[in-house]
């Protein structure tokens, strides 16, 4: 048996939290009468710097239950990200893997018995992935789409139609603490931490009350900081475009030479546009050139882990030779 904690970030959630904590509740008790989880297993709820009554809600919920519910506040709003990456911390001394999901349970909390059955299978991360996206706007279906594949050509490596819910043993959270980034984009990250990882799938329901925290330009926002903290891409790119028009400025030449031939001169049209694509084509594979520099610093201030390690066989020769036996 696993003790096996919720983390919950809420952001101005006193629509939808007693509901939740209701539910959570619920479920962690079923999970504990089963013998599924032990009986340490909390919900823990991150309050993200909320402007509303939800700290409050938190406060009494862990006075009247405080074997089941914790609660952590920031001490201002500092997004979605980093509200999880605080409660994981908080956590990973405290428990044998950590469930994280949204407040407002559109991730359905049935697969969590499934996350845990793979988790007890020696699974470091349990993905919670969408089964179908049909109670998703067309508009949402299409702009997420189109990210997953922006990411990839990005060389970001991420589980498509995977948000934020999943499952961390203890050792995959610490391998996540190792990763010393500031901007933090989880869903790219988690990846990064390799272990043995598997998928559940689950169908998202719709928000129960309240209202997304997350409209467009927080979206928007998400998907630039998912690339620029991950890939030195974008940098690349402007070599590529400073190379293809320094050429395009030899093809200028070339046209220019044979106008001339067949006797079409322009009066010093040739050399006034040859310099401008040549100088500028060199200008930004200049630029390019340093950025590609300055993507090196980049990723060495992260300073993230050069590796983390699964497993060490190793025999201490003088180790005594007591084998316990497991209990479970
Ligand atoms: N959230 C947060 N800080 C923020 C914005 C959101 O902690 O600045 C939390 C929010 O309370 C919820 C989760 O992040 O638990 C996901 O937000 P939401 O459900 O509004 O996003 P959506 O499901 O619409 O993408
Ligand atoms: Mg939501």
């Amino acid at each position: 048996m696993k003790t096996v904690y919720l983390v919950v970030p809420c952001y101005n959630e006193e629509e939808v939290l007693p509901e939740t904590a209701k539910r959570l509740n619920r479920k962690m008790k079923t999970l504990k009468r089963d013998g599924i989880i032990t009986e340490d297993s909390r919900v823990v709820f991150v309050d993200d710097g909320s402007k509303d009554r939800t700290w409050k809600i938190i406060s009494k919920l862990h006075q009247k239950l405080p074997q089941m519910f914790d609660g952590v506040k920031l001490s201002r709003n500092e997004g979605h990200q980093n509200a999880l990456y605080a409660g994981l911390m908080q956590v990973k001394d405290h428990c044998d893997a950590a469930i994280s999901l949204d407040a407002d349970l559109q991730d359905d909390i049935e697969a969590i018995d499934e996350m845990i059955q793979y988790f007890e299978e020696g699974t470091d991360i349990v993905y919670g992935v969408r089964s179908q996206r049909d109670t998703d706007t067309f508009f949402k279906r299409t702009t997420a789409r189109s990210f997953y594949k922006l990411m990839k050509r990005m060389g970001v490596e991420m589980v498509e139609d995977h948000a934020d819910y999943r499952l961390m043993s203890r050792r995959a959270l610490e391998g996540l603490s190792e990763f010393r980034e500031v901007n933090l984009f989880l869903r790219g990250m988690v990846p990064m931490i390799g272990y043995p990882t598997a998928e559940v799938y689950y169908e998202r329901g719709e928000r129960f009350a309240g209202e997304s925290k997350y409209p467009l330009r927080k979206m928007i926002s998400f998907a630039a900081q998912g690339i620029t903290s991950l890939s030195v891409k974008p940098i690349r790119l402007i070599t590529s475009i400073g190379i293809g028009i320094f050429f395009t400025s030899f093809l200028i030449l070339l046209y220019s030479l044979i106008r001339h031939i067949t006797g079409h001169t322009v009066a010093g049209w040739t050399s006034t546009v040859f310099s401008i694509w040549a100088i500028g084509g060199l200008q930004l594979l200049a630029i390019g050139i340093i950025g590609e520099y300055i993507g090196k610093i980049y990723l060495e201030t992260k300073a993230r882990p050069k590796y983390l390690i699964e497993s060490w066989l190793h025999d201490e020769a003088e180790e005594p030779e007591t084998d316990e036996p497991e209990e479970s």
